[in-house]
């Protein structure tokens, strides 16, 4: 596939900010574990965090390969600091998936402020108890009819972004009888009482990415947050009633949405540790010649570049299915957890060929393979994709 001009020149830019901004701070907000503002404000002011880049990249682009491209770029330059700039978007995401016309444009600007006044998103789903089982949720929104109000409360595990943001996007049991089908979104704007922030998680990588807990403790948001509006959520819980739902449930749409580019983020991982455990093959010898010249290494490197452009054909093949009618056979789900593993594999071999140097923090290659691991367990862990893979390609419902 050949890219057009203008998809190159903006991998071409999202690189140079990758590699001029990102890459010579990467290691320090790894070590302070802090979320960086000065680089997402340094994005804001390019351009690159805002949501005129989100809407573009997920609306304007016919192939759907504008994101994977800017996301494979930006993750080559650091993990943490790419999820940093990217996580709002997986607010973005869920109010595109559910929400009207009408409310993406309220909300999905307000998500991201502008380069003078910084915003943030976060998008939560998960909770304590229930992960990967989406119909264990047990935080519940009920509506009160006197005020046209919907109280949400319950406790929110595991969320980028959450209680550093400005909105964040919540999904609720609405009916509870119903499980995963009697779910809806909503947002919490800016400065709602009774939302706050929980645990802040100490990771094993991404660890510029904020992480932690978001309780909501009798949060009152006005009708109009719910996504999608009550009219249509009640035709929904009608039919589902009657057993005759089609919809998917509402964190399920947004995971699959933005699966391709979550391959792309580990992509760009497993590129980084590629390339530079490549040149260190070079340039490190042993027993009188470069390492490289043994073809325990140049095969390891043969295969590693081999598995990631296979990845990469994949992700962009899902990404364009994704963007062009419907995906055949869950290549979503096939891109995000073949991503997942290839990055996870990769920097594995990436410390390997640097040795001793590979396993200490002198050298970027083991913080790359800590960012790598991600992958295989947020949007879905690789036991998941492989269940929504199993059971398209089979049409029968394996457990
Ligand atoms: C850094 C980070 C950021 C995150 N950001 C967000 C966010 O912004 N918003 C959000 O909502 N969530 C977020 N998550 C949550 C993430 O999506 C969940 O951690 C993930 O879905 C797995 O859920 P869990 O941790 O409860 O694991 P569990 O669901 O308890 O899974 C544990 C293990 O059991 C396996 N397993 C579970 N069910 C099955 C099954 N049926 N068949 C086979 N194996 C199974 C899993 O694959 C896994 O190996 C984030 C998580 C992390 C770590």
């Amino acid at each position: 596939m050949k890219l057009s001009d203008e998809q190159i020149q903006l991998r071409d830019w999202v690189h140079d900010f990758a590699a001029d901004v990102i890459r010579p701070v990467a290691e320090e907000w790894d070590e302070k574990e802090e979320f960086p503002y000065p680089v997402v404000q340094q994005a804001a002011e390019i351009g690159l965090y805002g949501w005129e880049f989100m809407a573009n990249g997920m609306m304007g682009d016919p192939t759907g390969l504008t994101m994977p491209l800017a996301i494979e770029e930006l993750f080559w330059g650091d993990a943490g600091i790419g999820m940093a700039i990217m996580g709002t978007g997986l607010a973005a995401a869920g109010i595109a998936a559910s929400g009207t016309p009408e409310q993406l444009m309220e909300w999905v600007p307000q998500c991201y402020g502008d380069e003078k006044d910084l915003k943030l998103g976060a998008f939560a789903a998960s909770e304590p108890d229930a992960g990967s089982d989406v119909a264990g949720y047990r935080t519940r929104a009920v509506y009160d009819e006197a005020t046209d109000e919907w109280i949400l409360n319950g406790t929110k595990a595991w969320i980028t972004n959450g209680g550093i943001a400005d909105i964040h996007v919540v999904v609720g049991v609405v009916d509870p009888e119903l499980r995963a089908k009697g779910h809806a979104s909503f947002i919490v704007p800016p400065g709602t009482k009774g939302l706050s922030q929980g645990q802040k998680y100490k990771k094993h990588g991404i660890r510029a990415s904020h992480t932690a807990e978001v309780v909501l403790e009798d949060v009152r948001v006005p009708g109009s947050c719910l996504l999608g509006g009550k009219e249509k959520l009640d035709e929904r819980l009608a039919r589902v009633r009657e057993g005759k739902s089609g919809n998917a449930q509402a964190a399920m749409q947004t995971f699959e949405a933005t699966r391709p580019a979550v391959g792309a983020q580990a992509l760009g991982v497993a590129r980084a540790a590629y390339e530079y455990s490549l040149q260190y093959a070079k340039e490190r010898h042993a027993f009188g010649k470069a390492i490289i010249e043994n073809q325990a290494i140049a095969f390891m490197l043969a295969d590693m570049a081999t598995e990631i452009e296979a990845t990469r054909a994949l992700i962009w093949k899902a990404a364009w299915l994704g963007k062009n009618g419907t995906f055949e056979n869950a290549e979503g789900s096939m891109a995000k957890m073949k991503a997942g593993r290839v990055a996870t594999w990769v920097t594995e071999r990436a410390i390997q060929i640097l040795g001793g140097y590979g396993y200490t923090r002198e050298y970027p290659v083991e913080r790359w393979h800590r960012d790598a691991k991600i992958h295989d367990i947020f949007e879905g862990t690789e036991q998941i994709q492989q269940l929504v893979i199993s059971r398209v390609i089979s049409g029968i419902r394996i457990e």
